[in-house]
């Protein structure tokens, strides 16, 4: 089953809105993923494993992150990190719960896509 129907409209990093965009392979065909800053839109080519979603998810996310506080990061230590937080989340879904439950407050405000 596909995560992509459970990807949020938009993610809050560091005090502003990203809207996520979801794109067919057709329209990103050299890529997985795209952060751009300037329109806070991070763009995400959905037709790929779970997996994959995900660490593009977090490595768009990174990108958002370095750009609002300029850390400089590279596109290597931006891979890595992601990948590295995702095998994380992926691996040891007891801290994952972990996290939700430390928020659960949080979770669920913002909704789900809808119509999707
Ligand atoms: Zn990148």
């Amino acid at each position: 089953m596909s995560i992509v129907e459970k990807i949020p409209e938009s993610v809050r990093i560091i005090g502003k809105t990203y809207d996520i965009v979801l794109s067919p392979k057709a329209s990103m065909p050299n890529e997985y993923g795209l952060c751009d800053s300037e329109r806070q839109r991070i763009h995400v080519m959905v037709d790929a494993s779970n997996a994959t979603i995900i660490d593009t998810l977090l490595h768009e996310c990174l990108h958002a992150i370095d750009f609002s506080i300029h850390l400089e990061l590279t596109e290597r230590q931006v891979h890595a990190t992601a990948s590295g937080l995702a095998a994380l989340f992926l691996d040891n879904p007891d801290l994952v719960n972990l996290f939700k439950e430390a928020i659960c407050g949080r979770v669920g405000k913002s909704g789900t896509r809808k119509g999707t």
